[in-house]
């Protein structure tokens, strides 16, 4: 029923937490939001105006119960809210803050035409945060242990969210990560501004309070084969993600030349520094950009997570080089704003051709052609088109290539040709079962779907748990069948 709390979106405006002055956060790699406050959670909360059919919770991958949250959080029932909003997401503090909800939640909100929508993430983030404060938020408990074990492959959100589950179902976990720190690309690829590592850290620790093990600087096919793991286990879960870049051909590029980095390297390198590690290439000067000019080329939430980062290190100039123009751009409309806010250039419709040298023949520029949208691709986008005799020059001490994500190969990596991939090189699941072409052993997150959000990595992390756990209790049961089958012939 709704209460009188509700349905204030006519006479109450839609505002976001408050945000760090741009002058202020580019000295620093904190969080440019802060949370809300109770009151202001409530109010912004009490806007909702709780549909019959939730829109916002049909375009949340999680089918999150958002308006029963935003209800009790306007009615201050927070360890309520708490409890409704973990049902459905196992890191919901994490999607409040790093979710691109304008594509998702909030950009179908009912409300968002004529009275902008509900702020659904930030809202969320302080419903976690207020548990977290209150010690509401604790380690996976299962009610009673079970002998089985799984080994799961990936340290990433899609990989914890499985543990996490099939812990509370009292599995005995075990997550083998090839990295010295888990979270993942939480950790080393998300920088700082956007999610603050402690909240990760806070996260793990829970976990392995809960009794999950972790094996780190472990990488599977490497360190430990694949067969091993599958021996050692009931069942296995790959949740490795996707890491091999992709390119752009550049006149006159060469593999020697250094100051053409892979944007991963270099915003790995940058949370490393964040975390306190030594960074040989940076302590070098190849990934350090102080005072250089930098160009990163590619439009997704990883350019501009580059170009941000590069603007915090102190480079003299950064620009970012978009073959299509800002409005199909695919990274986040708020990020591109929050960049713009921090002095970052946009080339839109432009495509970079090739390098200009100088007299050392060092890299000093980037040739650019511009373009012009023309026919629909058979995604349904407007392909660029170059316009003739538009090449200009941008000045680059050094080119950040933000161009996505594929992944490796994985049955060669892992030494099991029967683990069947798809034309793009993803791991091919049942997606019924979650299961791969090799009984027992299940993949979830990024490695299936390509480069995608957080928030799908934890839905399929959350969805191969739920399928593990099927399986195996059928396995137990059958095994159970044939033990008083042997017994009573
Ligand atoms: P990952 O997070 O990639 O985790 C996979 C893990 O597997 C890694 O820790 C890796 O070390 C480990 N691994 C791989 N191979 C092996 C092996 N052989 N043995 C052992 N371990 C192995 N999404 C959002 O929703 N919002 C954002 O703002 C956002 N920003 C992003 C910014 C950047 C720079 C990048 C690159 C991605 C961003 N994403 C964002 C996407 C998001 O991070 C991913 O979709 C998500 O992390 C996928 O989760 P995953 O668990 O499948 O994989
Ligand atoms: Fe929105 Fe993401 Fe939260 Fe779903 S998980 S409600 S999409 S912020
Ligand atoms: Fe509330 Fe918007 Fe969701 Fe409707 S679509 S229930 S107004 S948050």
């Amino acid at each position: 029923m709704t209460t009188k709390a509700m349905l204030q979106f006519v006479s109450r405006d839609k505002e976001m937490p408050a945000k760090r002055k741009a002058e202020a956060r580019k000295g620093d790699f904190l969080e440019i939001y802060d949370d809300f406050n109770d009151e202001k959670a409530a109010l912004q909360a009490g806007r909702c105006s709780q549909c019959g059919v939730p829109f916002c919770q049909t375009h949340c991958p999680l089918q999150n119960n958002i308006p029963d949250w935003l209800m009790l959080t306007a009615e201050g029932r927070m360890q309520e809210a708490y409890e409704v909003s973990a049902a459905t997401n196992t890191f919901p503090e994490i999607c409040g803050r790093i979710c691109p909800q304008d594509r998702l939640c909030e950009g179908n909100c009912v409300i968002e035409k004529g009275f902008e929508s509900v702020t659904i993430g930030a809202v969320e983030r302080h419903i976690t945060e207020t548990a977290f404060e209150n010690g509401w938020v604790k380690p996976p408990q299962p009610m009673s242990e079970r002998t089985e074990t799984i080994g799961i492959i990936g340290a990433g959100p899609a990989g914890l969210a499985a543990a996490e589950q099939l812990r509370r179902q009292g599995y005995q976990i075990t997550v083998y990560d090839r990295y010295d720190r888990v979270g993942g690309l939480l950790i080393y690829g998300i920088p700082g501004f956007k999610l603050e590592k402690e909240v990760v850290t806070r996260r793990e620790a829970l976990l392995r309070d809960g009794g999950i093990r972790f094996e780190l600087n472990c990488q599977i096919g490497d360190d430990i084969s694949f067969d091993q793991i599958k021996k050692k286990h009931d069942a296995v879960l790959i949740a490795t993600g996707v890491y091999k870049a992709r390119d752009i051909e550049l006149k006159g590029k060469s593999d020697s030349d250094d100051q053409i980095v892979p944007a991963l390297d270099y915003l790995t390198a940058s949370n490393r520094l964040g975390l306190g590690d030594n960074v040989a290439a940076h302590a070098s000067g190849q990934l350090d950009v102080k005072g250089k000019n930098v160009v990163v080329i590619g439009g997704g939430d990883t350019a501009m997570d580059c170009v941000r980062t590069a603007i915090r290190q102190e480079a003299k100039s950064v620009t970012c080089v978009y073959r299509r123009d800002r409005a199909n751009m695919p990274g986040s409309a708020r990020e591109v704003m929050n960049a713009e806010e921090e002095g970052v250039k946009f080339e839109w419709l432009s495509q970079p051709t090739g390098l200009a040298r100088d007299a050392d023949g060092k890299v000093a520029g980037v040739i650019c052609q511009r373009s012009r949208l023309g026919a629909a691709d058979t995604s349904g986008r407007q392909s660029p088109e170059p316009i003739e005799n538009s090449d200009y020059r941008l000045d680059a001490d050094m080119v950040i290539m933000a161009l996505g994500f594929d992944p490796e190969d994985m049955p060669n990596m892992f030494h099991e040709p029967r683990l069947k991939v798809s034309r793009w090189g993803t791991i091919s699941i049942d997606w019924r079962t979650m299961m791969t072409s090799v009984d027992g052993v299940f993949a979830a997150g990024d490695i299936v779907r390509g480069a995608s959000l957080v928030v799908w990595g934890i839905r399929d992390g959350r969805d191969a748990a739920t399928q593990i756990d099927g399986w195996l209790t059928r396995q137990a049961a059958d095994k159970e069948i044939s033990a008083e089958q042997k017994a009573a012939s």
